[in-house]
C-alpha cells in the first residue's frame, strides 16, 4: 500500500512558514507584503478561488486587494488597472485571475504584468529565468509540487521523470524543475505514442492533464511515486463505475451526491502499484495557494 503525500499538511507548513516571514518583516519595521487579485466577469469557480486566496492571505498577514472588473471590461481598461498596479508601491504581487471573459486576451494581460510582481511565474521574462536555472518567481503549483517531494525527502538525481502533459502553467515548468534537478525528465501530452508504456518508465510521475482518470494502475511502475496535479469534476455514473472500481467510497459519494473530484490517475489502483501518491482533492490543490503566497512574499522582500 503506498503512502498518502498529503497535499493539506504541506500547504499549512508552507504557510506558517509565509507568516513568520511576514512576521520577520514587521518586526524590522518593514509593512506586510500586498497581493493584488484582478477577477474579471463571473466565473463562479474564479469567484470561489479568489475567496479561497484572500482568506489565505488574511491568514498569513498578507494584505489583500480585489478588483473585480465586468465581464464586458474592454482591453484598454484592463491593461489601465494592470498599469496602475504596476506602479503602486503597496503591491508586490498582482494576479490577473484566468480564465478571462471572451474577447480579452490573457496573454497580453498576463505580458503587462510587471515582471517582479508576476506572482503567478507566467511572465516570459520569469519563464526564461527558469529555463536558464535563474532565481525569480516560478509558477506556484509546480514550485509547490517541488517542495512537497523535497520534504518527503525523494531523491530526483538520476530517477526516470514523465510529465504528462505540456501547458505554460503546469507541465513544462515542472519538467524544467525536476530537469534542474538532475532528473531525466520526459513530457507526454495528447500526441504522445503508447503512453501506457512510456508511463510505465517512470520512477516518477507527473500527470497534468485534466482527464478523470486516465491514468491506470497498470501504467504505473512499481514503487513508483505519483504527482496527480489534475483536478475533475466527475458527474457521469458509468465513468465513475470505469475509473473507481478500486475506490468504492468514492463511488458510493458519486451515487449520492451526484458528483466526486477526482485526478488524472485512478487513485485506489495507483494505491495498490505505487510507493507514494497525492490524493485528489487534498494533494496538489491546496498547495498552488501555498506556493502563491510564498512568491508574494518573495516579491515583497526584493521590492522592500
Ligand atoms: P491544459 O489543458 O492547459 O493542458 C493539458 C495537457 O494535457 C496538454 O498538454 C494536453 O496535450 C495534455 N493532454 C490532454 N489530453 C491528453 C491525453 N488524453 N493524453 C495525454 N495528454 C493529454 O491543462 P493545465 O495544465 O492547465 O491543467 C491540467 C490539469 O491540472 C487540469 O485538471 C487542471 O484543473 C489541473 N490544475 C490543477 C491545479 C492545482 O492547483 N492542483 C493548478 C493548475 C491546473 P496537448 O498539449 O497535446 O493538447
Amino acid at each position: 500500500m503506498a503512502t498518502i503525500l498529503d497535499g493539506k499538511a504541506h500547504a499549512d507548513r508552507m504557510l506558517e512558514a509565509v507568516r513568520l516571514g511576514v512576521e520577520a518583516r514587521k518586526a524590522k519595521g518593514l509593512r506586510a507584503p500586498g497581493l493584488a487579485v484582478v477577477l474579471v466577469g463571473d466565473d463562479p469557480a474564479s469567484h470561489v478561488y479568489v475567496r479561497n486566496k484572500s482568506a489565505a492571505c488574511a491568514k498569513v498577514g498578507i494584505t489583500s486587494f480585489e478588483h473585480r472588473l465586468p465581464a464586458d471590461t474592454a482591453q484598454a481598461d484592463l491593461d489601465a488597472l494592470i498599469d496602475r498596479l504596476n506602479a503602486d508601491p503597496g503591491v508586490d504581487g498582482i494576479l490577473v485571475q484566468l480564465p478571462l471573459p471572451k474577447g480579452l486576451d490573457s496573454k497580453r494581460a498576463l505580458h503587462r504584468i510587471s515582471p517582479e510582481k508576476d506572482v503567478d511565474g507566467f511572465h516570459p521574462i520569469n519563464q526564461g529565468l527558469l529555463l536558464e536555472g535563474l532565481p525569480g518567481l516560478r509558477p506556484c503549483t509546480p514550485s509547490a509540487c517541488m517542495s512537497l517531494l523535497a520534504h518527503h525527502g525523494v531523491d530526483l538525481k538520476g530517477i526516470r521523470a514523465v510529465v504528462l502533459g505540456r501547458s505554460e502553467i503546469v507541465g513544462k515548468p515542472m519538467a524544467l524543475m525536476l530537469l534542474e534537478q538532475h532528473a531525466t525528465v520526459t513530457i507526454a501530452h495528447s500526441r504522445t505514442k503508447d503512453l501506457p508504456a512510456v508511463c510505465r518508465e517512470a520512477d516518477l510521475l507527473v500527470a497534468a492533464v485534466g482527464r478523470p482518470g486516465l491514468v491506470e494502475g497498470s501504467w504505473l511502475k512499481p514503487g513508483a511515486v505519483v504527482v496527480d496535479v489534475g483536478i475533475n469534476r466527475v458527474e457521469s455514473l458509468s465513468l465513475g463505475e470505469q475509473i473507481f472500481a478500486a475506490e468504492p467510497k468514492k463511488l458510493e459519494n458519486l451515487k449520492t451526491k451526484g458528483a466526486v473530484l477526482c485526478g488524472d490517475v485512478r487513485f485506489g489502483e495507483a494505491m495498490d502499484v505505487a510507493s507514494a501518491v497525492t490524493p485528489v482533492p487534498g494533494g496538489v490543490g491546496p498547495l498552488t495557494i501555498a506556493g502563491l503566497l510564498t512568491n508574494a512574499l518573495m516579491a515583497a522582500d526584493r521590492n522592500r
